[in-house]
């Protein structure tokens, strides 16, 4: 496996996100079970790798807070001391067991230090598209810097940025998934969408 980065690992919202991971938030849409799969995943990680990203299961709360207005009426819950008087806590939104926080930095680099560990080879420059073999049916590889880098299959991550990737004759993603190519995107939008099944495109 090889992944290229124009700029460095954890340089953009993978290094820079809030970290916070949550089991059943996306419970009743198509991605609760990958929303799922992920929290718990990210617990056995934290448990089976020797390195730290600060993973804690948190209790979170929604908490409501002005300096004008009484908040009064919101306080449904026992207030914490750190939070000051002028906020309460309306309601629990996750508990230890379903909420969970990371240092996104640390997470993202110690997930490409393990790749690497495993073989995995990471390479510094700009994606400029990807390659189809010449009657369009595969996907054989990415061009890096105008270098043709060859490949059985495409992961395409590059958050909102993806959206720009030209690949030569793909007139939409299901068509690319075909090919051997995948998705997995950060759109205006929404957030975390994972456009194709990584599975479909990496089974072909
Ligand atoms: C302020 C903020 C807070 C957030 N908080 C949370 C949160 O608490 N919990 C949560 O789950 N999500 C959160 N998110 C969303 C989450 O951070 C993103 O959905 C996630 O990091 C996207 O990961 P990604 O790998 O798809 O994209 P990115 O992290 O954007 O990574 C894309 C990478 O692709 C590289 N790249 C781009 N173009 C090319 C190219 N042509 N060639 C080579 N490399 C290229 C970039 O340099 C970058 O390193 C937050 C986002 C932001 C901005």
């Amino acid at each position: 496996m090889v992944v290229v980065e124009r700029t460095g690992v954890a340089d953009a919202a993978s290094g820079k996100s809030g970290g916070f991971l949550a089991r059943d938030w996306c419970d009743g849409s198509p991605l609760a079970p990958l929303a799922r799969r992920g929290f718990d995943l990210h617990g056995f990680l934290a448990n089976s790798l020797d390195q730290d990203w600060g993973y804690r299961q948190v209790e979170t709360l929604r908490v409501i807070a002005s300096v004008p207005s009484d908040v009064g009426p919101y306080r449904n819950l026992p207030s914490l001391a750190w939070l000051g008087e002028d906020a309460a806590v309306y309601s629990q939104l996750g508990s230890p067991e379903t909420t969970a926080q990371i240092s996104p930095t640390a997470f993202t680099n110690a997930m490409m230090d393990a790749a690497i560990d495993g073989g995995a080879k990471l390479v510094a420059g700009c994606v400029d598209g990807v390659v189809l073999s010449p009657d369009g049916d595969r996907v054989t590889g990415v061009m890096i810097d105008g270098a043709i880098l060859s490949g059985d299959a495409v992961v395409i991550a590059m958050g909102p940025f993806g959206r720009c990737l030209p690949a030569n004759g793909c007139s939409c993603r299901q068509q690319a998934a075909r090919r051997a190519i995948a998705w997995c995107s950060t759109t205006h939008r929404r957030q975390n969408r994972c456009s194709l099944s990584l599975k479909t495109a990496i089974e072909r």
